[in-house]
C-alpha cells in the first residue's frame, strides 16, 4: 500500500453496510434514501440512452447540465454563474472534493477543516499532502466556535473546508457563524471550499446559507453539491462544482486526470430535474422531517435521546447514559443486541477523546422508509 494511504482505514460506510447485510439488520448507517427520485427523470435517463447520449461528455460537463446548475444558484441564492467557465460537473460531490483538494492545494498547505469530518475529506487530505487543522463542533450543540477556527489559522493555512448542512452531527451553520468564517477567510486570504449537498435538506425554521452569498466571499469559495441528496439518485453519483473561473479551472485540472469526464446519460436527466421538477427536494425536506422526528422520538424511548438535526440524513446521540463507553464498540454489538446497524462516530475524529469530541457518538440515518425506522427503533426499544 502507498504511504499515501497509511492509516487510512476502509470506509466505515461500506463496512457498516456489510455488516447490516451480513447479520440481515436493519441499516440505519450508510445514508442511502430507501425510496429512489422523480419518475420523470428516471425516464429522462432511459430516453438519454435510447437518444446515444453514450459517448464521452465535454470534460466539463454536459452544456443543458451546466446550464440547469447555473439557473438553479440563482433561482435559490441569486448567484450568477458563467456555465462555461464556472460550472464543472463531477463524478458525485466526492469526486468534487477529490480533485479540488488534488487541483488546489500544494503539499505541507494547511486546511482547515469541520471536525468531526466526512471521511473522504481526510483520505483526500492526506492523498494531497495538505496537513489538517481540525475544528470541532463540540457535542452536545455542535456549534461552531468562531475563536476555536481564528486559532487554527496558521501563515500555512489556505483553505478551509466547509460542510453546512453538516454531516454527522446535522448541524445547519448560521448565517452569523458563516460570517464569521467569512471574515477570517477574508482576513487571512483563505479560499474557502464548501460541501453543501444537503443544501436542500433543512427542517423546521432553518435555512441554509451558502458562504459564496457572503460579502467578499464569491470568488474566494468554491462550491460543491450533488443530485444524490437533492433528488434521491445517490447512486448515479452527479455532482457538480461551481465558483470563480480560477478555481473551477483548477478543480478541472485534476478531474480530467482522474475521470476525464463523468457519465454522459445521466447528465441530461438531472438537467431535467433541475428545471422541471424543482420542487422535490423542498417536498424531500417535508417528508424527511417527519421521519427525522419519528426516528429522534423512537431514539429517546430507547435511552438514546439525541440533539435534533437541522438538517441532513442524520441524527447523532450519545451512547454513554446506555453505559457504553466507546461508540464502536456498541455499534459492532448491535447487529447481535438488536438486529440494527448505525455508524460510529469516533472514526470521524483526529482525537475522539478530546473534550465535545466523538468516542461516545453514534450516527442514525433517517433517510430511511417509515416502516424500517419503526422497525428499526422497535428493535432497539427492545434490546437488552
Ligand atoms: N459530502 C458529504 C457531507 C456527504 O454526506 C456525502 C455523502 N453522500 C458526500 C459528500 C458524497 O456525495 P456523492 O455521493 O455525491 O459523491
Ligand atoms: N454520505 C453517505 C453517508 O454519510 C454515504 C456515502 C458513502 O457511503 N460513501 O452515509
Amino acid at each position: 500500500l502507498a504511504k499515501r494511504l497509511e492509516g487510512i482505514a476502509p470506509t466505515i460506510f461500506s463496512r457498516m453496510s456489510a455488516l447490516a447485510i451480513s447479520t440481515g439488520s436493519v441499516n440505519l448507517g450508510q445514508g442511502f434514501p430507501d425510496v429512489d427520485g422523480p419518475p420523470d427523470v428516471i425516464a429522462a435517463a432511459v430516453a438519454a440512452l435510447h437518444e446515444g447520449r453514450n459517448q464521452y461528455a465535454p470534460g466539463l460537463g454536459v452544456p443543458e447540465l451546466r446550464h440547469a446548475v447555473a439557473r438553479h444558484q440563482q433561482r435559490h441564492y441569486g448567484i450568477e454563474l458563467d456555465p462555461d467557465t464556472e460550472v464543472v460537473v463531477t463524478t458525485g460531490a466526492t469526486e468534487g472534493v477529490a480533485a479540488a483538494l488534488l487541483g488546489l492545494v500544494d503539499p505541507g498547505d494547511e486546511v482547515v477543516v469541520l471536525e468531526p469530518y466526512y471521511d473522504s475529506y481526510v483520505a483526500m487530505m492526506q492523498m494531497a499532502g495538505a496537513v489538517r487543522r481540525p475544528v470541532t463542533l463540540r457535542a452536545p450543540d455542535f456549534r461552531l466556535d468562531a475563536d476555536e477556527l481564528r486559532a487554527a489559522v496558521t501563515p500555512r493555512t489556505r483553505f478551509v473546508l466547509l460542510n453546512s448542512p453538516h454531516n454527522p452531527t446535522g448541524t445547519v451553520l448560521t448565517r452569523a457563524e458563516l460570517e464569521a468564517v467569512a471574515a477570517i477567510a477574508v482576513e487571512h486570504d483563505l479560499v474557502v471550499i464548501t460541501d453543501e449537498v444537503y443544501e436542500h435538506l433543512v427542517f423546521d425554521v432553518h435555512e441554509h446559507v451558502p458562504i459564496a452569498t457572503l460579502p467578499g466571499m464569491r470568488e474566494r469559495t468554491l462550491t460543491l453539491s450533488s443530485a444524490g441528496k437533492s433528488y434521491s439518485f445517490t447512486g448515479w453519483k452527479v455532482g457538480w462544482a461551481t465558483g470563480p473561473a480560477a478555481l473551477v479551472g483548477a478543480l478541472l485540472a485534476a478531474k480530467q486526470w482522474l475521470t476525464f469526464t463523468s457519465g454522459s446519460p445521466l447528465q441530461p436527466a438531472i438537467a431535467h430535474a433541475l428545471d422541471h421538477e424543482p420542487d422535490f427536494p423542498r417536498e424531500l425536506a417535508r417528508d424527511l422531517q417527519g421521519r427525522r422526528d419519528l426516528l429522534c422520538a423512537g431514539l429517546g424511548k430507547a435511552g438514546l435521546t439525541p440533539r435534533i438535526p437541522e438538517g441532513t440524513y442524520f441524527a447523532a446521540t450519545d451512547v454513554a447514559p446506555l453505559g457504553w463507553d466507546d461508540g464502536l464498540e456498541f455499534c459492532l454489538a448491535l447487529p447481535d443486541r438488536a438486529g440494527v446497524v448505525a455508524v460510529p462516530a469516533q472514526v470521524f475524529y483526529d482525537d475522539p477523546d478530546a473534550p465535545g469530541a466523538g468516542r461516545h457518538l453514534v450516527r442514525w440515518a433517517f433517510c430511511k422508509d417509515s416502516a424500517v425506522i419503526e422497525d428499526g427503533v422497535r428493535r432497539l426499544q427492545e434490546a437488552d
